[in-house]
């Protein structure tokens, strides 16, 4: 048997209750005692926590890791941040089902919606599965740093019982059709999906520009699939919606018919910044009508990273700089900080949508400094950076992004930041009736690495007077406790007998996330954005240590997730 004993640690268990200074009695992977009082105990190995605390292991709910959980044992960046479970198969998108020489179409929808490149994904993935249940079958073959449950995806499906034409959001499903999306939806849960997502944002396009083709799926086409997923108690339905008009209550209506949880993604949007409230009173609307539902929210604004070396700049398609970003690295960067070279990319840079595009986003373009908090000021915005220096702002961002030896980037808040501070952010994460949950791990690669915002709510939102409702203690709960129950995964996120031992154990005056970086890591070379984290002292699942504070212990316990699990 084995048996770990963590002594002396700071427990904030993930239920909400206050801290407390006690031991945590490991035996083979499940916790068999949590007390204030000392273990005694003759444990195969024990662990001074003195100093640490002691929390379960995040669990991430919305991520898409769906490819590169077949290639990547390591699950970087949310095995890097304390993340012990994600949830992939998000947001309508994913791998399965698929008819053999149609694989192709679910790489480029993944390509244009979730800005994964098609070559990584074309030589990461094998695809030796066509249905659903059979996609199970090989992620179960799997063994990870995590553990990893999966949503059955919507377009897939539609694409899969409805040819070509289910790849068109103008297309609405015969009745045969929609009686095969309820078979393999059925049989998808069956097989151990743990609930169903789609998505009706039109921020949802294709490679060909096109919007995904379930944005405007109709009620009998999801009359149909909810019907068929009541009978299943993993029966989550999550929805990535723009939640314009009544759409809201078009979903909330047939979930509520079918009684089936409901978790939508919940964020200020630049373009309507009230919308978020107005839904929120939706969610609580339904929720007083019985509906078992929530908004997912984020614990930072969306953030774009700009750099030299990312997929997304200003100087794209200077030719000068398409020149130049050719040459071998250290010829390159030479190269870049000559300033006749600097003068002729930005003179090059052509007048075209791209650069119509970044001059939209300058209003909310700041300098990633070293010690960024993620919430900057509208006055240290690029364009008041520009009118202070007296220097173009295209000017401004190239200097910026030649600092750190041409390693600097510049943060664009996309979304959850129109009021220039993160006060609507604290408002959805104080709500009861949000969790945690926009950090699109494995996604978004050139340009974004939202899934440590698990390490840094905790470093940066907490509140430090007692008397303000963000303590520790709730923000672990909303990434643990509530996050996992809401997905049935009753067996974690909190830290009690007989539950799963996937435990942190952090250095909390040295939490932080690291300095994002580009690495060239994806399959095919393709490059992604990624940060690190520092003060993980430990990371634990079900009780065998997979990270540690000098990296990976290469051990792999992290296994796939068939439904929902039992306390
Ligand atoms: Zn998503």
């Amino acid at each position: 048997m084995s048996t770990l004993l963590i002594q002396g640690g700071t427990i904030i268990d993930g239920s909400g209750n206050e801290r407390f200074t006690g031991d945590l009695l490991v035996e083979n992977g499940i916790i068999k005692l949590v007390s204030k009082k000392k273990i005694t105990s003759h444990a195969n190995r024990k662990i001074n926590a003195d100093g640490l605390l002691v929390t379960p292991g995040w669990v991430d709910i919305h991520t898409h890791y769906d490819g590169q959980i077949t290639w990547d044992k390591y699950v970087t960046p949310s095995s890097w941040h304390g993340v012990s479970t994600v949830v992939m198969g998000n947001c309508g998108v994913g791998f399965a089902p698929v008819k053999k020489n149609n694989e192709n179409f679910l790489i480029k929808l993944m390509e244009g919606v979730e800005d994964i490149p098609e070559t990584v994904l074309a030589e990461g993935v094998d695809f030796n599965w066509e249905t659903f249940p059979e996609y199970i079958n090989h992620l179960n073959s799997l063994s990870r740093t995590l553990d990893f449950g999966v949503l059955v995806p919507h377009i897939p499906v539609r694409f899969f019982a409805m040819g070509v034409k289910g790849a068109d959001f103008n297309s609405q499903p015969t009745n045969d059709e929609i009686s095969l999306m309820k078979q393999i939806v059925s049989e998808s849960l069956a097989s151990g999906a743990l609930g169903f997502s789609t998505s009706r944002t039109k921020k949802h396009t294709t490679k060909d520009g096109n919007y995904v083709s379930s944005l405007n799926a109709g009620k009998d086409e999801l009359l149909g699939i909810f019907s068929a997923m009541k009978n299943y108690t993993n029966s989550l339905v999550e929805v990535n919606s723009d939640f314009a008009d009544s759409d809201f209550e078009f979903i909330a209506n047939i979930a509520l018919k079918y009684n089936l949880p409901l978790s939508v993604l919940l964020l200020q949007v630049h373009n309507a910044p009230q919308r978020w409230n107005e839904t929120l009173s939706k969610i609580k609307k339904f929720k007083a009508k019985g509906l078992s539902v929530n908004g997912q929210v984020g614990s930072r604004p969306i953030g774009m990273l700009m750099s030299f070396d990312g997929s997304i700049n200003p100087f794209i398609n200077s030719p000068t700089f398409k020149l130049i970003n050719e040459m071998p690295s250290k010829e390159r960067k030479e190269n870049l900080l000559l300033n006749d070279v600097k003068l002729k990319i930005i003179a090059d840079t052509p007048k075209d949508d791209h650069l119509d595009w970044i001059n939209s986003l300058l209003p909310r373009c700041f300098k990633f400094e070293d010690n960024f908090n993620y919430e900057p000021k509208e006055i240290q915005n690029i364009l008041s950076i520009s009118r202070q220096l007296n220097k173009p702002p295209l000017e401004v961002a190239y200097d910026w992004m030649l600092e750190k030896n041409c390693e600097r980037m510049i943060y664009h808040a996309f979304e959850n930041y129109n009021e220039y501070n993160l006060d609507v952010v604290r408002t959805l994460l104080a709500d009861e009736d949000t969790i945690c949950g926009l950090g699109d791990g494995g996604a978004h690669v050139g340009y974004l690495c939202d899934s440590s915002s698990v390490t840094s709510m905790l470093k940066y939102l907490k509140s430090d007077l007692s008397d303000q409702n963000l303590s520790i203690e709730y923000l672990i709960k909303k990434q643990t406790k509530e996050t996992a129950h809401f997905f049935g995964l009753n067996d974690r996120g909190v830290l009690l007998q007989g539950m799963k031992a996937d435990v942190n154990l952090i250095d909390f005056d040295n939490l932080d996330v690291t300095y994002p970086s580009i690495a060239n890591d994806l399959p095919a070379g393709g490059k992604r954005v990624i940060q690190k984290s520092k003060g993980y002292f430990k990371t634990f699942v079900s009780g065998v240590e997979v990270y540690n504070e000098f990296g990976f212990t290469e051990n792999f316990p992290g296994r796939l997730i068939k439904g929902n699990q039992k306390s």
